[in-house]
């Protein structure tokens, strides 16, 4: 990377965009990624030559040799947040900075070039500003970003790519839960892990994913919503779900989420809570949850709620957890009263309905 000059975007706006009575039929109840906006980013980049040719252009398949490297190796990061519509007309996204931190962060782990944050931060500025109509008017409405990049090089060798394909979509989303907060029941792997030490579990990447569908289809078998993972190490501390971070509430009002170790993916929303938390008067730890624990505090009472947190859902309750040897509910499968609070505050600041000390949430458009 040619450090210091800046990428130039080209626009190239959509010849034929989706009409506007197709638009709003389509915003009407979007789901979660399903719909997708008229247009994308794309920026290139080539060892020697460093990222170029930014673009905005018309959203479009992506012409792919099927010897290029990420159909082979998946050499592929991605990450993902919301653009929120205010009372004002502006457009705002909570903590975009963290999220390009974050994609430089797993880059360096997938062996990828570092996308600088300012042109991480100005692609979504691009797309949001040219797709803003896609922007959900409804008050629990969004759009969701999805930055990625992949190994583009055609070659079948295994070593880091010499050619990347970074690329921004976005989705209209709707109300994670209509018709209000629904707890989840989660399925504690007898059989998987999710992230080792020294592996990916940090980083944002697809291959996390790819290894985690085996255990959600599990899940789902034994009709759970959502597996959490344990430590692959003594397979006895619980690490997180396949894409949420997990906090536990115990009677005297401490809030306990696991540290991370390297094998867990450290949300932003995370972040937030545990400062959130804070603030509410809450004792907060990041410290080792082991399942044995859990369930003894669940059967004691001393464990009042559990919950998991990320940008989609911001906070799910957990109201059951289902293993092979039993089950049991947390706080009678009910939501809790502080997840509900956190999840009302984080949720207040994130669409400027009350103050915001942190600088949270910055105005994009
Ligand atoms: C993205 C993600 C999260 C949540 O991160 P946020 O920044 O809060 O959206 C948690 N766990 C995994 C595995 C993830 O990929």
């Amino acid at each position: 990377m040619s450090g210091g000059d800046k990428l130039d975007f080209e626009i190239r706006p959509n010849p034929a965009p989706v009409s506007a009575a197709d638009r709003a039929a389509l915003l009407a109840n979007p789901g979660f990624g399903r719909v997708f906006t008229d247009h994308m980013v794309t920026i290139r980049y080539a060892d020697g030559k460093g990222w170029y040719d930014a673009r905005v252009e018309a959203r479009a398949p992506i012409p792919m040799d099927p010897a290029a490297a990420v159909l082979h190796y998946a050499q592929e990061i991605f990450e993902g947040l919301k653009a929120y519509r205010t009372g004002d007309g502006s457009v705002t996204m909570f903590r975009p900075e963290a999220n390009a931190a974050r994609f430089v962060a797993s880059a360096r782990r997938l062996a990828m070039p570092e996308l600088p944050p300012e042109t991480f931060l100005e692609s979504l500025r691009r797309l949001v500003e040219i797709d803003r109509e896609w922007i959900p008017e409804h008050e629990d409405g969004s759009l969701y970003l999805r930055p990625f990049m992949f190994a583009s090089e055609v070659f079948l060798g295994v070593r880091p790519a010499n050619e990347y394909l970074y690329c921004v979509i976005a989705s209209p989303a709707g109300a994670y839960f209509a018709g209000g907060v629904k707890p989840v029941t989660v399925w504690v792997s007898p059989d998987y892990t999710r992230a080792a030490p020294g592996g990916t579990g940090a980083a944002k990447c697809g291959g996390n994913y790819a290894t985690s569908l085996a255990a959600q289809a599990e899940a789902i078998e034994a009709g759970c919503d959502q597996v959490v993972f344990l430590d692959a190490v003594e397979r006895r501390f619980v690490d997180e779900l396949g894409g949420m971070n997990v906090f536990f509430v115990y009677d005297d009002g401490t809030v306990v989420t696991p540290p991370l170790s390297g094998t867990i993916l450290p949300g932003i929303t995370r972040d937030a809570i545990l400062m959130l938390a804070g603030e509410a008067g809450h004792t907060v730890r990041e410290s080792p949850v082991s399942f044995a624990d859990w369930q003894a505090d669940a059967a004691s009472g001393r464990l009042r709620e559990v919950f998991a947190c990320g940008t989609a859902a911001v906070i799910t309750p957990i109201g059951g957890v289902r293993f092979p040897d039993g089950e049991f509910l947390i706080g009678g499968g009910e939501p809790g009263r502080t997840t509900m609070a956190l999840r009302q505050k984080l949720v207040d600041i994130q669409r400027g309905r009350t103050a915001d000390p942190h600088h949270w949430v910055t105005r994009v458009l």
